[in-house]
């Protein structure tokens, strides 16, 4: 049967390429004495930008699982869907991300607020965090508040589940429920009431995506008050533990960080925290698998380096239309991009070096890395050109996605 186990970690794979080249790395995992479930993610934004279908994901996911003979379980996820989307994944994925931020603060109708408010009330006063020596403090302006603010997306992710249990029933899937790319962060009170409205929904659900205080950019590292994320992060994680008993969520509900690749100043304290609470966690790459398929693609040289030259100089040149939908994650100081001239000079070396996430190294550059993060639209408009390199130079490409995954994930997150 396939089951989420306690640690899990979504792979995107913009191009259904690399999911052998990922696998191998969970597999390294497993030699390591580590059981972790790959989750294939990829949002209804990334298939729009690409032009893809869900079941070509589907169909790498489960060629990879069958080449590597991977027998543990292993889900597709239906990344950030809601209504308007949620039919596009519905026969080919078993994990899915239900995205609740843009109906954050609509507000729900008074008696379900009221009634919300009455079945709560018993909690007002100080609420003990197990492990934890803070307690958190419930009054009753902040219960009317959350149901305010919550109460009506909670509701929607109840409408989006129920259509997803009539379409293909509860049988072996996952249930998220994401707020990651809502304007402000949830606080671990809040999440313990939005965690109790999802159990009056009767939405079984396993993982859950808060938005953190700080900057969860995508394919850099963390920016924020490290003291405050873990402060923050373990209230979470004991948050979740007490709404197990408290409402009778699944035993094994757990905390999704989105975004969560390349945060590596954050990880030796999310190591600490999910070892302390015997928590477990689901990691959701941020697609970055894309740029190690560019860093193999200039180590490679001769017309591969040529291409991811070319992709850089279109990216720069298409700068607006590029950013835009990713304009809350990404920070980009355009006058510390590389020119157009100077990239050309390069050689594949220096053009891996500034692009690989390796912060003690001179080249490293995070905004050459984030404007080729979103870049791969025009990867995507090179079509087989590009999808033909990847298959050419495959070996050198694969090195870097399983090192990337295994060396500067798994290992500082879950060893
Ligand atoms: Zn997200």
């Amino acid at each position: 049967m396939n089951i989420l186990s306690k640690y899990s970690i979504g792979i995107g794979d913009r191009f259904a390429h690399q999911a052998k080249a990922q696998l191998k790395a969970l597999q390294m995992g497993q030699q390591n004495g580590l059981t972790i479930t790959p989750v294939w993610n990829k949002s209804y934004r990334e298939h729009q930008i690409i032009g893809s279908l869900s079941e070509t994901t589907r169909l790498e996911a489960d060629a990879a699982v069958q080449t590597l003979g991977w027998t543990g379980s292993y889900f597709l996820d239906a990344d950030h869907i809601n209504q308007s989307n949620v039919d596009f994944f519905i026969d080919t994925c078993d994990f899915y991300t239900i995205d609740v931020a843009d109906y954050i603060c609509q507000e729900s109708e008074s008696a379900a607020i009221h009634s919300f408010c009455e079945k709560y009330k018993k909690y007002i006063g100080p609420l003990d965090l197990p492990s934890l020596e803070t307690a958190a403090q419930i009054s009753v302006p902040l219960l009317k508040k959350v149901a305010e603010q919550y109460l009506f997306a909670v509701q929607e992710a109840g409408r989006i589940y129920r259509h997803i249990l009539e379409r293909r029933g509860d049988a072996g899937i996952v249930i998220e429920v994401s707020m990651d790319e809502a304007d402000e962060a949830q606080t671990p009170v809040e999440i313990f009431f939005i965690l109790a409205a999802l159990a009056d929904e009767n939405i079984p659900v396993q993982t859950i995506a808060p938005k953190f205080s700080g900057r969860f950019n995508k394919g850099v590292d963390y920016v924020g008050d490290l003291d405050q994320f873990r402060a923050e992060f373990e209230q979470d994680v004991a948050v979740l533990g007490l709404t197990v008993a408290e409402f009778g969520l699944p035993n094994d509900l757990k905390l999704s960080v989105h975004s969560g690749s390349d945060k590596f100043s954050i990880y030796p304290i999310i190591n600490q925290v999910i070892h302390k609470f015997d928590a477990g966690l689901h990691l959701k790459t941020a697609g970055t698998t894309w740029l190690e398929e560019l860093i193999g693609l200039a180590e490679a040289g001769g017309d591969s380096l040529e291409t991811a030259k070319d992709i850089y100089r279109q990216s720069l040149a298409r700068y607006d239309e590029l950013c835009r939908p990713y304009s809350t994650v990404i920070d980009i100081d355009r006058s510390k991009l590389p020119s157009e001239e100077e990239v050309q000079s390069w050689d594949g070396k220096t053009y891996a070096a500034s692009l690989r996430h390796n912060q003690s190294e001179p080249l490293y550059n995070l905004h050459f890395r984030q404007i080729l993060h979103v870049g791969y639209k025009i990867a995507a408009e090179m079509g087989e050109h590009y999808t033909d390199a990847l298959e050419k130079y495959q070996d050198i490409i694969a090195k870097n996605v399983t090192e990337n995954i295994f060396d500067r994930h798994i290992k500082p997150l879950f060893m």
